[in-house]
């Protein structure tokens, strides 16, 4: 057994219906005393709840998916005129997105609240757009220093896109099994939080108020993107990026519609992940442990219904080959990538050979 993995410094508290008491705590351990607080304007009552105990000098509302450089730039200005020394972001990866691309230029630390399953806190990964480009970037000062997982936020999640999130979350774990810096770390964790996530989603569909599928949901993104952060973007997040940055198409349900097809794809060419996905799952095949849990949470289904059109099928094929891992586990072809997408757009199944 040789590998290198690179364990990333933070701190991540657990505590259910008490981020507020547990920011004012970090935030006085990071010794914070000029606070920025980014939270999209419809967060905004619940930004204020969480951190009506710690010194804000600044509240910033502009959240944007995919953070574009102008709204980065308007964030970072706002930081420096009101001489902010940390950040606390309360959002989902959007919300963290923003607090990061601060951070990137400023160094200033985040304690970040999240309120999705996107796993977003827990990377040291930051991405910005640039009219249609989006640009990811690896840098150690936007991890947050200090995590704070409060289930009761996300309580206001609607299903549906806790559902989609929450497959974002699993899409980390599942991509992370062959990602070109894997590790056996990785996997474990990855593996842990497929069956965290498998058992969390549905129980979130069947009572949106309870707390039990929520802390599971939030545990399993977090170890999703623990592996995700070491393990890097493997063949699904290399399609999802530029699904997103070029097409505008939303994150958590792109993630949630194109997993099983890459699965589908790489699975026969990989049995070692093939095989721990399906434990994970407790199925027979990792293929069928998917399908059972997308069929439970009434998963997203086909590009089509979220904004990808089928014109521009070849254009993605082009862009995406390439950026495709050379170690895929499956050599990717313009036609099988075509193949892939194509079954994607029209929602078909995954186990069908691809068109
Ligand atoms: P998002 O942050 O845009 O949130 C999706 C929607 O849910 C928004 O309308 C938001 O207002 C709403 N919402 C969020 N929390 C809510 C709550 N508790 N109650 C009600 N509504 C709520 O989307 P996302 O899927 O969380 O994040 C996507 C972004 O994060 C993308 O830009 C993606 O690139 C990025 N991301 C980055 C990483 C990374 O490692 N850098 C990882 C995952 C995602």
């Amino acid at each position: 057994m040789r590998f290198e993995h690179e364990t990333l410094a933070q701190r991540v508290c657990f505590a259910p219906g008490e981020a507020s008491a547990t920011v004012r705590a970090e935030v006085e351990r990071l010794g914070g005393a000029r606070v920025m607080v980014i939270a999209a304007a419809s967060a905004a009552d619940l930004a204020e709840r969480v951190t009506v105990h710690v010194p804000v000098v600044l509240r910033h509302d502009e959240v944007v998916m995919h953070v574009p450089v102008e709204s980065a730039e308007r964030a970072r200005a706002a930081a420096a005129a009101h001489e902010v020394d940390l950040v606390v972001s309360v959002g989902g990866g959007s919300t963290t997105g923003l607090a990061k691309a601060v951070a990137l230029t400023s160094g200033l630390p985040i304690v970040a609240v999240p309120t999705t399953y996107a796993g977003s806190e827990a990377t040291s990964v930051w991405g910005l757009t640039e009219g249609a480009r989006k640009t990811t970037g690896v840098d150690a000062r936007v991890l947050p220093r200090s995590i704070v997982y409060d289930a009761t936020l996300t309580l206001s999640l609607p299903v549906a896109m806790s559902v989609a999130s929450g497959l974002n979350a699993l899409a980390h774990c599942v991509d992370s099994m062959w990602a070109p810096r894997t590790d056996p770390l990785d996997q474990a964790l990855a593996g842990e939080g497929i069956r965290v996530l498998a058992a969390g989603l549905p129980a979130v569909v069947a009572d949106p108020a309870g707390l039990a599928g929520r802390e599971q949901a939030l545990y399993g993104a977090y170890l999703s993107a623990v592996a995700f952060s070491s393990a890097g973007s493997g063949l699904h997040h290399k399609i999802c990026h530029v699904l997103g940055g070029a097409y505008g198409l939303p994150h958590a349900q792109a993630h949630a519609v194109v997993l099983p097809y890459v699965l589908a794809f790489n699975a026969p060419a990989a049995p070692e992940a093939e095989r721990r996905i399906a434990a994970a799952f407790g199925a027979a095949s990792a293929i069928e442990g998917l399908q059972r849990l997308r069929a439970a949470v009434d998963a997203p289904k086909a590009l089509r219904d979220h904004g990808f059109d089928e014109a521009d099928i070849d254009d993605a094929v082009r862009t995406i080959l390439a950026v495709v891992p050379a170690d895929n586990p499956r050599p990717v072809t313009a036609d099988s990538l075509r193949g892939l997408l194509r079954a994607a757009w029209e929602g078909a199944d995954p186990m069908d050979p691809m068109p």
